[in-house]
């Protein structure tokens, strides 16, 4: 029988999907996530929502007019995309595929309905995480904190975080982002354990 080296078994890519009502803290996770994990890569979405200051286009977003998204949308440009608020969001479709069929890890920032889309397409890759604030108060004083959204905007999303909540029950874990660096370092265990999860290995393993 030939001898196999386990050491060399190739590793299909995780899909890291968080998800949280805005102003939970993902951005700031993410941030962190990947300034720590050289290997990770973003999924930089794209919107129609206008960028909040300090937001750089091709960094933080690709940001469209509803035209040019509505473009991208018929040609297949995006794997997934959703409405959330008033805005639309979506994925470009190629770094996602090209990531996964090259085994590397992608961590996407998206809305449940986005997470729900990339799980159905991607069920063995994908690890959907979900962000909960320490409490409806402390989401909305982050949100004012962030002093990057009018009142209007922070009324009409804290009145979406209760439905986007809803949904945690659909994700593969769950963290409460209340003390940073304790969320952190559990999203940080999650994303190395995915690692290791047997649907990771494709190869046939016989002794
Ligand atoms: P999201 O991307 O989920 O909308 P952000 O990352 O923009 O949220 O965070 C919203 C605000 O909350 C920011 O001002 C950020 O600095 C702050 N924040 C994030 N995590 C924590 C935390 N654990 N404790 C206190 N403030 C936090
Ligand atoms: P924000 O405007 O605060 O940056 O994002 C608003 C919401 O849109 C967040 O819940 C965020 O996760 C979600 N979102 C960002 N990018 C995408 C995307 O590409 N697809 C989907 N479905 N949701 C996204």
């Amino acid at each position: 029988m030939q001898e196999k080296d386990f050491t060399k078994m190739k590793r299909r890519g995780v899909c890291l999907i968080i998800a949280a009502p805005s102003g939970t803290g993902k951005s700031t996770l993410c941030k962190s996530l990947l300034s720590n994990h050289a290997e990770l890569q973003l999924s930089i979405s794209a919107t129609t929502r206008q960028p909040r200051p300090g937001e750089v286009d091709g960094r933080d977003y690709y940001f469209y007019t509803k035209e040019d998204f509505k473009n991208l949308i018929q040609n297949e440009g995006l794997i997934e995309w959703a409405q959330v608020y008033e805005n639309y969001y979506g994925s470009p479709r190629a770094p996602i595929e090209k990531a996964l069929s090259e085994g590397r890890d992608i961590l996407m920032d998206l809305d449940w309905q986005g997470f729900r889309q990339m799980k159905a397409l991607f069920p063995k890759d994908v690890v959907g995480l979900f962000l909960l604030p320490p409490s409806l108060k402390a989401l909305e004083e982050r949100l004012r904190n962030r002093s990057s959204d009018s009142d209007d905007v922070i009324q009409s999303r804290m009145k979406k975080a209760e439905s986007e909540i809803s949904h945690w029950n659909e994700f593969d874990f769950l963290i409460v982002n209340d003390d940073l660096q304790v969320a952190e370092k559990a999203v940080e265990t999650v994303l190395k354990s995915s690692r290791y999860a047997i649907n990771r290995f494709q190869e046939e393993i016989s002794c």
